[in-house]
């Protein structure tokens, strides 16, 4: 959610008049997106604004939103009294006008609004990619997890109106969008706030009738409301994607129980025989807390059973650490760190072991990448480049002619794919965290994403400031990548 709302930022500044600096340019305006669910975010945020007060000097202003800001509230301009902004999760539209009051009056400006009452996606966006984007379907939550900041911070949920989202993707793929990821804390609920239950697994339906948007994701479902409506709405949609990211948080009964999250173990499990059922090919990752409150051996043995039995493709593992404001921050029996941390091993190395399993089986078999920008750290180096999967998962694969990097224009001569365009491969390895080919492609697909790429590509070396990368802070911890 905070790299969509990041992409929303970036627009309202380009709207707004303001241009990206330059590599090496000193910014004259800096904005902190927070997230409050990270380890030790505050201190992190005090850390980096105390870097920024020397340059203050020199007329920068400072702006900070998001999680940890609509936490923090005007205690950062306490804190840190040269910050020139300060803004709530619901107030992300004001940035422009805040910043403007800021300079004007010479004082600094803070807002919050207690509710939404405009939901981010309506915002101008300056999107990450050409091929993929982002789109909210619903922001807060109406759960109460008692190891999460997420519901204090962002409210109950609110469900936008399934024309609007579909308007907002139809205009998306006009723009050249193949793929989009549906956003929210609880996608599964979507469609409660306007009484209809079904209305996630029809939302999935209508995104198959759009011509042109060739995949579709979402996160994050919750088990608890996972519904057969949208197993099947998966299985019968041909361009939702065989993939699915469900948390698990724990593998224990009763630490689900202490969660408060409303599923239990066996309840999991079906979600996932009934969805390998529906799409056989489905690849399933999943969260996993170790070490919550009260978290016996017995109890984490119980996840490293779930784990074995799930056969997950990757898994996000975090170390339980206490996030203030949260229910489980005040539990008696926090797990001692050490303990933590051998039960984060073992889980690791028990995760690592299953994904390798799970990867090899592909082997010989072919895939259909979605080219990225971005995905493979090495490619430079192993003159390879990178996508995703149908499943999501990571391949590197080495493009048609050895082209270790594609280039705009495009060069004549057989077809280097660009980012964007689609290739099947033939998959020669299955690693712990990614599928190599190193056979040619087999097809390699231009698409008006590849295009739309290019022509990016083209602007900007054109006019360098036209494209500056987006600086999007993704989650820490142990990442299938
Ligand atoms: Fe937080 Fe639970 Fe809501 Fe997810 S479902 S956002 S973990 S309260």
């Amino acid at each position: 959610m905070n790299a969509h709302d990041s992409e929303r930022l970036a627009g309202l500044l380009d709207e707004a008049g303001y241009l990206p600096a330059a590599d090496g340019e000193t910014p004259d305006v800096v904005v902190f997106n927070t997230c409050a669910v990270r380890e030790n975010a505050a201190d992190r945020l005090y850390g980096n604004l105390g870097h920024l007060l020397p340059q203050k000097k020199n007329g920068m202003q400072i702006a900070v939103g998001g999680c940890l800001a609509q936490m923090e509230r005007t205690r950062i301009i306490q804190r840190a009294p040269w910050v020139d902004v300060v803004y709530g999760t619901h107030n992300m539209g004001s940035l422009p006008a805040l910043l403007e009051r800021a300079r004007v009056r010479n004082e600094a400006q803070a807002e919050f609004a207690e509710t939404l009452e405009m939901f981010p996606s309506l915002l101008p966006a300056r999107r990450e990619s050409a091929y993929s984007a982002w789109v909210a379907i619903s922001v807060g939550c109406n759960n109460t997890c008692t190891f999460c900041i997420v519901p204090s911070l962002r409210g109950k949920e609110k469900d936008r109106r399934p024309g609007d989202i579909l308007g907002e993707i139809r205009a998306l793929v006009a723009d050249g969008v193949l793929e989009v990821t549906l956003l929210g804390q609880n996608v599964n609920s979507y469609g409660a706030e306007f009484g209809d239950r079904g209305a996630f697994g029809k939302l999935l339906r209508g995104c198959g009738e759009i011509e042109g948007l060739e995949r579709v994701r979402f996160t994050s479902p919750h088990p608890r409301d996972f519904t057969d409506d949208v197993i099947d709405a998966m299985a019968q949609t041909p361009n939702v994607m065989p993939s699915l990211h469900m948390p698990l948080q724990s593998g224990s009964d009763r630490i689900l129980k202490a969660m408060r999250r409303a599923y239990r173990r066996d309840r999991y499990l079906a979600i996932l025989d009934r969805v390998r059922a529906g799409v056989p090919d489905a690849a399933i990752t999943t969260d996993i807390i170790v070490g919550f409150p009260g978290e016996t051996e017995q109890d984490f043995t119980d996840t490293l059973d779930l784990v074995r039995r799930a056969r997950f493709a990757g898994a996000f593992t975090f170390r339980y650490s206490v996030r203030p404001g949260t229910p489980a921050a005040t539990m008696d029996d926090q797990v001692p760190a050490d303990v933590v941390q051998e039960r984060y091993e073992r889980l690791t190395a028990l995760v690592e072991e299953t994904t390798y399993a799970e990867n090899q089986k592909l082997a010989g078999t072919c895939v259909e990448v979605l080219v990225a920008e971005g995905e493979g750290r090495k490619d430079a180096a192993t003159h390879r480049m990178s996508g995703r999967a149908r499943d999501n998962r990571l391949v590197h694969f080495t493009p048609r002619g050895g082209a270790p990097r594609p280039v705009a224009p495009s060069p004549p001569g057989p077809a280097v794919p660009r980012p964007g365009d689609i290739v099947t491969v033939t998959i020669t390895r299955g690693a712990p965290h990614y599928l190599l080919s190193d056979a040619a492609p087999l097809s390699v697909r231009r698409t008006r994403a590849g295009d739309a790429w290019e022509a990016a590509a083209v602007a900007s070396a054109a006019s360098p400031a036209a494209r500056v990368p987006l600086p999007l802070g993704m989650p820490a911890g142990r990442q299938p990548d």
